[in-house]
Parts: structure tokens; sequence; C-alpha cells
């Protein structure tokens, strides 16, 4: 807990499952919004088979889209935007985090997402969260040049660039081990948020602390603080 209680000047929150936690609904609409992206784009396969290559493409690569570009040659950009205009809130309630987690936080913080600026802002806005998070403070895709953070250290370098910091004092925490990989590497603080499953950390030297979920995490922190 020191790095975190003592150490960290920014925060760096991942968003989609690790503000919010998926449903399995949720996620079945993600890949169903995969498969309409790809017919809108003009892969002209049979629905059910889209569905298929963006199950299997996001269990291997950790995005559905890497398919898509890899036999279809589709582009980002173009992905990027259809696919997000195909996904709908409405099967996300709430978010975990509250804007009185986010403006209590005692540590600067900023969000890093492989989502588009136009999702981020629309949940942000149904979560009522949009009031405490300063626009220049999102990261999404297309801010860090649409490289992914499981497969670069770009968008972290990036991110720590624009807001002027270092990464040995910044805590990244993300739902996905594959992007934490990355975040240790270059030297940061990894904090895996679980979701409540089952997690080995033993299996996984990447992941320093984990929680069951951000509010957690930072109570754990005040708590740290307290005591010193
Ligand atoms: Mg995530």
């Amino acid at each position: 807990m020191k790095a975190l209680a003592q150490d960290a000047e920014l925060f760096l929150f991942d968003f989609d499952g690790t503000f919010y936690r998926f449903t399995e609904a949720f996620e079945r609409h993600c890949i169903e919004a995969t498969a309409r992206a790809a017919q809108r784009l003009g892969v002209s396969l049979p629905f059910s088979e889209l569905i298929t290559l963006g199950q299997e493409s996001h269990i291997k690569h950790g995005t559905s889209f890497a398919v898509f570009r890899d036999r279809f040659g589709l582009k980002i950009e173009d992905w990027h935007e259809v696919y997000h205009q195909e996904l709908e809130p409405h099967l996300i309630e709430s978010s975990q985090v509250t804007a009185a987690h986010l403006a209590a936080c005692p540590v600067p913080w900023a969000l890093l997402s492989h989502s588009n600026r136009y999702w981020i802002f629309k949940m942000l806005r149904k979560f009522g969260l949009d009031a405490v998070t300063p626009e220049d403070r999102v990261f999404a895709l297309e801010d860090v040049r649409y490289h992914y953070k499981m497969t670069s250290d770009s968008p972290y370098r990036q991110v720590l660039d624009r807001l002027g910091a270092r990464a040995d004092r910044t805590v990244m925490v993300e739902d996905s081990v594959r992007n934490l990989s990355t975040a240790k590497k270059l030297g940061m603080t990894t904090v895996y948020v679980t979701q409540g499953y089952s997690f080995d950390p033993v299996q996984h030297p990447e992941v320093d602390l984990y929680f069951d979920d951000v509010p957690t995490m930072l109570e754990r922190l005040k708590a740290a603080r307290a005591t010193g």
C-alpha cells in the first residue's frame, strides 16, 4: 500500500470495466455491436460468423477489432467510430465510482481508455460524473494515436508527457491484466480491479495490488494515509 498511500502523484484510471462492472448482457451487446460495425464497414459474412470472430479476437488479442484489421483490412479510425455508435448505454445502470469518490480522491487523476470520447462522455453524463471530470483529463484511444495499452507502453508515455507526470509516481488502475503488463514494465504501480472475480496474484507478478472495485481501493487508501 505504500506506493498508493505515500508516493502516488497521479492515478490513471481505465474506464469501462473499471468504473463500472460489465454485465453478461452488456458483454453480449458489445459483441453484437462488433458484428454490426463489421457489417456496416462492408464485411459480408453471416452475423453469427461475425459474432464468433469478434469473440475469438477479444479473447486472443484483448480487442474484438484485431481480427477485422488483420483479415479484412479495416482501419481503426473507421472502426472506432462506427463500433461506438452501435453501443447503447442502457444496459449499464450506474457506476461504482461516484462524483463524491472522485471529488474526494486525494491524488490527481485522469482517464485512459480504449473507448472513444463520444462514448466515454456519454457514459460520464449518464453516471453524473461529467461535472467532476475535466475534458483535458480524459484520454480516449484517438487521443493516443490509436495505440492500445496491451501491446505498447506508448499510450502511457503519451499521457505522462502531456500531464507532466512520472511513471514511477503513477498508479494505473485497470480491469485488464493484459493492459497492466505494459504499465508495469514502464515503472508504474499497477492496480487490478477484480470486479469480484477470482484472482491469483502469484500468477500475475505484473499486478502490484488488487481490489474488488475502485471504491474499495479508495477506502483502503484513505485508511492507509490516516495511519501513516
Ligand atoms: Mg477496461
